[in-house]
């Protein structure tokens, strides 16, 4: 009995030795910064982590110039990585005008060709920086900074071109964010049954919110505790659909979205993230007063309730909302310009 229990103490203290102690950032770390920039349907991500970058896709074509400049405002003079997560052109379109400017250390893509412009124009200058096109091993592990990034998919060669993206999961200390390209249930169903850890604090949502991921076992994994979507106003596509938005709000998760609130940041200090949004809106912001729009009866102009040039009072009618305003035939003031 005794020798049993003598075994038991071991056992119990093998167990303690092999859990994962809690992940702590480094000492000299300043933080991991995530930047969902909002490039309409179509997905660009930037990650800085104590002076090392990586950009995840680059949106469409004519998105590379709000790309290169959103870089340069951060003071990126280097990417360590730019990573394309699968060939389609909301994904790989604005990267050869990133790759044209900014010097780079490694390129990640699922694929070494594909036949369109701008994958060619992609391939043609990596090339020029002198850059092989590497499809990284699922279960490797990079730094970036004082963060690690590990592979988990694309784990099959087989995929469609969705299912091809290559599926990130970065850690910094006690946070973790999940990059998914446009992988859907298919290559989510793939990662799991690899045994991967998916469980992240923040969830990119794969495939700007299309029914076809995001799926239920996917989300009880990855338990995220806010999810952003990348998507473009009025998209053919219905993106986000219904049901997927259903599904994150029974999985609890925060959710944000470039269409209504533009560029997401996140920042990370290896304990806690917060969000910032390039627009707070009542819509995406339910805290926020409503705003009101105060109308002249006489000019038919309305304007913020802080104009100066307001009329009097028995002149005024307020107006709930901007389309009120307009809905009731009123232009808005020059001067306050609501
Ligand atoms: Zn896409
Ligand atoms: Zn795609």
């Amino acid at each position: 009995m005794k020798r049993f229990f003598a075994w038991l103490m071991l056992c119990l203290m093998l167990c303690g030795c092999a859990a994962e102690p809690p992940a702590a950032v480094p000492a000299d770390s300043t933080g991991l910064t995530v930047h969902y920039l909002d490039v309409g349907q179509a997905d660009c991500i930037l990650l800085q982590c104590d002076g090392a970058n990586m950009l995840i896709d680059g949106g469409n074509v004519e998105d590379s110039d709000l790309v290169v400049a959103y870089l340069l405002d951060q003071n990126v003079s280097y990417l360590d990585y730019v990573v394309n997560t699968h060939a389609h052109e909301d994904h790989v379109g604005g990267l050869p005008g990133v790759l044209a400017v900014f010097e780079t250390g490694n390129v990640w893509c699922p694929v070494k060709e594909y036949s369109s412009k701008c994958f060619g124009d992609f391939l043609y200058y990596a090339d020029q920086q002198n850059l092989d096109l590497v499809c990284p091993e699922p279960g490797s592990t990079y730094d970036l900074g004082g963060a690690a990034v590990t592979v988990l998919g694309p784990v099959r060669d087989d995929y469609d071109t969705n299912n091809s993206s290559i599926v990130l999961r970065v850690d910094y200390g006690q946070t973790s964010f999940l990059f998914t390209g446009d992988a859907e249930t298919q290559a989510e169903a793939d990662i799991l049954d690899a045994g991967y850890d998916v469980s992240a604090t923040v969830l990119k949502v794969g495939h700007h919110g299309s029914e076809t991921s995001t799926g239920y076992r996917w989300l009880r994994a990855v338990a995220p505790a806010y999810a952003v979507i990348q998507v473009g106003t009025g998209n053919s596509y219905g993106h986000p659909h219904e049901s997927t938005m259903s599904r994150l709000r029974d999985a609890e998760a925060e959710v944000y979205h470039t269409d209504l609130q533009g560029h997401i940041v996140c920042r990370s200090d290896g304990q806690t993230v917060t969000f910032t949004t390039q627009k707070q809106t009542a819509e995406t912001n339910p805290t926020a007063e409503p705003q009101q729009f105060i109308g002249n009866v006489n000019s038919r102009k309305f304007h913020l309730p802080t104009c100066s040039g307001l009329p009097q009072e028995k002149n005024q009618v307020v107006f709930e909302s901007y389309a009120a305003a307009e809905e009731a035939g009123y232009a808005p003031c020059s001067r306050c310009l609501p």
